[in-house]
């Protein structure tokens, strides 16, 4: 099987990706109204609605799901997040935020009651608990669960030392500074542990779900 292609798809805050391989997997959405920017990534780089295998869920973030309800008018294509943050999704609601400083805090008094409105009544497809292998989606890699953020937080490895992380990692200044944790931590045993998988697994690049790529050397880790 070929080494999948990643794309960015930076939307208005958080970033979408296309995991492009024989099949193509589209990770996280974006808020809501933001389907079209992952349609028009898929026309530029040639990928038709017919190739996406599978839609994942990083979490269940609004920033992170928002437009997976209008997708699914386009694209017929399954939906899989860890069944801890499934509730979340098919409720169309936010996972508990888990502030760690004053900024955390007053974003999470706008975003807390935040809710995807149109949802058309559509529920994830695929709720995993372990990992999930990507072979039959037409990707070499596979999903694993990396919760710290929130409970039902995973990524996706591809074999040759990369990683989709969701908001395990982000920067500091969403753009810039260092690569940290998330300011919403819900769990930091379990977020210590994710990084452990990432460190055991040799990742060398990540690609977050705000901002460029970060390269793992990078990451300073206070314990
Ligand atoms: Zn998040």
């Amino acid at each position: 099987m070929v080494e999948a292609r990643v794309v960015r798809i930076p939307l208005r805050f958080a970033n979408s990706y296309l995991v492009i391989g024989e099949k193509t997997i589209i990770v996280d959405s974006g808020d809501p109204g933001f389907s079209r920017g992952i349609l028009q990534a898929m026309e530029k780089n040639e990928v038709k609605k017919t190739d996406i295998s599978l839609i994942f869920i990083t979490h269940g973030h609004i920033d992170h799901y928002g437009s997976v309800f209008e997708l699914k008018r386009e694209i017929d294509a399954p939906i899989a997040i860890h069944r801890l943050d499934a509730p979340y999704f098919n409720q169309g609601i936010q996972a508990p935020l888990y502030p760690l400083n004053p900024i955390a805090s007053a974003i999470k008094l706008v975003g807390k009651n935040l809710r995807v409105k149109k949802r058309y009544g559509i529920k994830a497809d695929i709720e995993f608990k372990e990992k999930l292998e990507l072979q039959e989606f037409g990707v070499q890699g596979l999903i694993i669960p990396t919760p710290g953020h929130t409970l039902g937080s995973a990524s996706l490895f591809l074999p040759d030392k990369r990683a989709i992380t969701g908001d395990l990692i982000v920067w500091q200044y969403l753009f810039r500074g260092k690569p940290r944790p998330a300011p919403f931590l819900h769990d930091r045993n379990k977020f210590v542990k994710s990084i452990n998988i990432l460190k055991g697994r040799g990742i060398k690049t990540i690609y977050p779900g705000h901002g460029p790529s970060i390269d793992t050397s990078d990451i300073r880790i206070k314990n």
